[in-house]
């Protein structure tokens, strides 16, 4: 058996430095993979207390955990409240060799029926503290929303896109979240973190690169987890006003009460064209594979529409990249993260 000392796996993207044959093969065989859900579940104890946390064991469905609504059980899950339940969490994982990944509101994941061979643990790293005058601590499982409606209610600007996005301040911080010309990044003034060997650290912005929905962490080998973000902000006048017009045009332009994990394409750099224009006038709007389907409102998200796969959602991924490939000769790149339920096997073959 492989024996493993770092463990915490970082999301897999779609983009071509990251392995996209092995994720993406239209008609993947589970038998191949060496690993299934009746494999890897095992029947242990339905849960394990461990200083004072609970693991519940092969029970937990991915698909609650994710805005998808997809997704089996993991073999390990737990909830963590606080800094220290945090570090525990990656302790037990490290002492047990179980590989782990941390999650907000998987608003932005793509998890497989087949579940996850590891451990999920769900951030509830939840508080809000005022330091000075326009500068927040948050913790890194506050909503992302509510942060955005409250810093604009307070009078402070660059905040006013997040509302209407459902993730965590970690996920977004993680992700670069961004729109209406405003993105995460650009009013983070430190990060706490802790790494794998459950350290804390402190990264100032300046040690921190961003781009478009990618930041400094998807590459960091000896991160763990984001704890707290700290945030510096400008007074505006017209932030509330401005933040409130944002959520109207996002309720008229994307199906926000559908089963979505928002855009599954990034806008392709350098052409001035979003990807929902091309994937609507490649005529796939309303296209469906299984349960999964371009939404009609906005040709960028995919709704489940009532059970769909997670094998239905990469064919979908898929089949709309080809066809907007064919028909303008634009490779769309994903945005939406999948977790391969056989992280120990991907991940040796993103390390060759
Ligand atoms: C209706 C809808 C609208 C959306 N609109 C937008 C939009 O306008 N702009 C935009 O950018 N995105 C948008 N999204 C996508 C998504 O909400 C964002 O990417 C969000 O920031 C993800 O946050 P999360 O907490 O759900 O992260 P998750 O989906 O749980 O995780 C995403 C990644 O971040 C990592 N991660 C999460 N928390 C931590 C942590 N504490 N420490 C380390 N790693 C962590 C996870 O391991 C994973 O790799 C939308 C999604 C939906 C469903």
């Amino acid at each position: 058996m492989q024996i493993i000392n770092f463990t915490r796996i970082p999301s897999i993207s779609f983009s071509p430095g990251h392995n996209p044959h092995v994720l993406l093969q239209p008609a993947r065989k589970t038998s191949s993979l060496m690993c299934n859900h009746t494999s890897f579940l095992d029947d242990k104890e339905q849960t394990q207390n461990w200083n004072g946390l609970k693991f519940v064991r092969s029970k937990k469905l991915l698909k609650d955990l994710s805005t998808w609504d997809i997704g089996g059980p993991c073999n390990y899950f737990v909830e963590v409240f606080d800094q220290t339940q945090l570090v525990s969490a990656i302790r037990y994982c490290n002492e047990h060799s179980i590989w782990y990944i941390v999650i907000g509101k998987g608003s932005n994941c793509l998890f497989d029926d087949f579940g996850f061979n590891g451990c999920v643990i769900l951030n509830r790293i939840v508080f809000l503290e005022r330091k000075e005058r326009g500068i927040y601590r948050v913790g890194s499982g506050f909503r992302f929303n509510t942060l955005g409606m409250q810093c604009s209610c307070e009078g402070f600007t660059g905040f006013e896109f997040a509302s209407g996005i459902p993730g965590t301040v970690g996920g977004a911080t993680y992700m670069n979240a961004g729109a209406n010309g405003q993105e995460t990044a650009d009013v983070i003034d430190s990060v706490d973190i802790v790494t794998i060997e459950g350290k804390l650290q402190i990264l100032n912005r300046n040690d921190l690169n961003f781009g478009y929905r990618s930041s400094t962490f998807q590459d960091m080998k000896d991160l763990a987890a984001i704890v707290a973000v700290t945030f510096q902000l400008q007074e505006s006048a017209s932030a509330r006003r401005k933040q409130q017009e944002y959520l109207e045009r996002r309720r008229m332009t994307q199906p926000l009460g559908d089963r979505t994990a928002g855009s599954v394409f990034q806008n392709p750099s350098g052409l001035g064209v979003a990807a929902a224009e091309l994937i609507e006038k490649a005529g796939l709007k309303g296209f469906r594979v299984g349960g999964a389907m371009v939404s009609k409102v906005h040709a960028n998200f995919f709704v489940n529409v009532g059970g769909s796969t997670s094998q239905d959602m990469l064919n979908l991924i898929n089949l709309v990249k080809e066809k907007v490939d064919q028909k303008f000769s634009v490779l769309l790149k994903e945005e939406v993260l999948y977790f391969h339920p056989c992280c120990n096997q991907l991940s040796s073959n993103r390390d060759k």
